[in-house]
């Protein structure tokens, strides 16, 4: 998803993107990480992003830091510059409600979608005055080991990507957008469907 995300944004003229991701380019990334190419193998995805980022669009500010997001690193970034929003472009359960409570923590708008095969969700959060993620999926679920990691096609984080991209830029226009909703995307029988939610009263995000 940070793919798509990543390139929509700069391409649209965004003041300043950070990205933050520990891991080095695969061949088999390619099928869905559109922003590499094959001479980017073996290489820290961070650098290649900067690179390719920046030559699609040089007036936006591009930083990079070869990461993994946990508590304390973000911390840390967070502390260094202010940021209006926080965008959840992982592919697993714990960052997404780290990146939750971050955005809750420090008032940062935030946007999360996940993916598994054709399936797809995605919600804005407005923190303090729309239902965050936790309100919506109470805690972590862990993927049964047996199961091994999630099957990927890469047209879904490629049309999941893009609508965080959107939500990014919509909110930040003032249009309508996914707060207090759940947007669930079927890309099997290509259905959309928009679940309303409430801000849940028990939820860490109410106190
Ligand atoms: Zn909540």
């Amino acid at each position: 998803m940070g793919s798509p995300f990543s390139l929509y944004l700069t391409a649209a003229g965004i003041k300043e993107l950070t990205i933050i991701d520990n891991d080095v380019l695969d061949l088999s990334n390619l099928q869905r990480q559109i922003l590499y190419n094959e001479s980017q193998i073996g290489k820290d995805k961070v650098n290649s992003a900067k690179e390719v980022l920046s030559k699609l669009n040089s007036d936006v500010q591009i930083n990079v830091y070869k990461d993994f997001i946990d508590e304390k690193s973000i911390k840390k970034y967070l502390e260094e510059k202010d940021y209006d929003f926080i965008v959840d472009c992982s592919d697993n359960f714990e960052t997404k409600f780290l990146v939750n409570k971050i955005a809750i923590e420090n008032n940062l708008r935030c946007v999360i979608s996940g993916i598994k095969d054709f399936y797809g969700q995605i919600i804005t959060i407005n923190p303090k005055k729309t239902a965050c993620y936790q309100c919506v999926f109470s805690e972590p679920i862990e993927a049964p080991p047996e199961e091994g990691p999630l099957p990927v096609i890469g047209v879904t984080p490629g049309i999941l990507g893009t609508l965080e991209a959107l939500e990014v830029i919509k909110t930040a226009l003032g249009l309508p957008n996914l707060e207090n909703k759940v947007l669930m995307v079927n890309l099997i029988d290509l259905r959309f469907n928009i679940i309303d939610i409430v801000k849940n009263e028990s939820c860490f995000c109410s106190k």
